[in-house]
């Protein structure tokens, strides 16, 4: 996309550009294009209404040079839970040549979102990965002798388990979801190459009856469905402005 964008170049089929940020660089004013900038309010005595929040925007910004932006990678920082309406939300995004950070959130509950944008990026500040050791426990006694297992038997496997998780760079796991209060926890389950360095050790350290049992957790429950694994990344924002 050229530099400055001219107001018309921008194609009326907004679905090319939905979710796009437009970035007046004169009055760095922002507006996120969406399909909805062209759906009809309807007034109090159910009058339609054209309203184009769109159109309006360009309206307010004529004869200014823009860039068109689009969100450059998955980092976010969040000032609240996610499901919280007031919750804060930095993004980075770029229009192919320079980086930015996008912010929005509301000033109260019943105001749209408003955006605002600056040259910068997002920095990873800490991050950690963690094993919840204690599911991991609970899985294996259930699956061995619920309740009555040894920790003479648990406990190294645990231990075998988070030091092969210790050698996996944190971007190597998959999150499936999130911890609900805290966006900054990534949960993943086991990645293959532990679930198989794993399935080796239950092996080596159970009688076969056993680590057949324990495989089919392992392979199934831990690699799938049960997220033993905690990814906490914390950003912060490094404005280039
Ligand atoms: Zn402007």
């Amino acid at each position: 996309m050229p530099y400055p964008v001219a107001l018309g170049r921008i194609p009326p089929d907004l679905s090319t550009f939905n979710g796009a940020f437009l970035y007046c660089t004169d009055c760095s004013a922002a507006h996120r294009i969406s399909q909805n900038d062209r759906s009809p309010i309807y007034l109090d005595d159910g009058t339609p209404t054209s309203t184009d929040d769109l159109q309006r925007f360009l309206g307010a910004h004529v004869e200014h040079r823009f860039r068109l932006l689009r969100r450059s990678s998955d980092a976010e920082m969040l000032s609240h839970a996610r499901w919280d309406p007031m919750c804060r939300v930095a993004w980075e995004a770029s229009d192919g040549e320079s980086d930015f950070v996008v912010t929005f959130g509301r000033t109260d509950l019943g105001s749209p979102r408003q955006y605002t944008i600056f040259p910068g990026r997002l920095l990873v500040e800490n991050e950690c990965v963690e094993l919840d050791a204690e599911a991991l426990r609970r899985v294996i006694d259930e699956t061995l002798y619920p309740h009555a297992a040894p920790e003479s038997k648990i406990e190294p496997l645990v231990e075998f388990c988070q030091r092969a998780i210790a050698t996996i760079p944190s971007d190597r796991f998959e999150p499936v979801d999130e911890e609900r209060d805290n966006p900054s926890v990534q949960l993943a389950c086991l990645p293959p190459s532990v679930v198989e360095a794993l399935l080796g050790e239950t092996r080596r350290r159970f009688p076969a009856s056993e680590a057949e049992r324990l495989a089919q957790v392992v392979g199934d429950d831990l690699r799938r469905d049960i997220p033993l694994i905690r990814v906490t990344r914390r950003y912060r924002i490094q404005s280039l402005g």
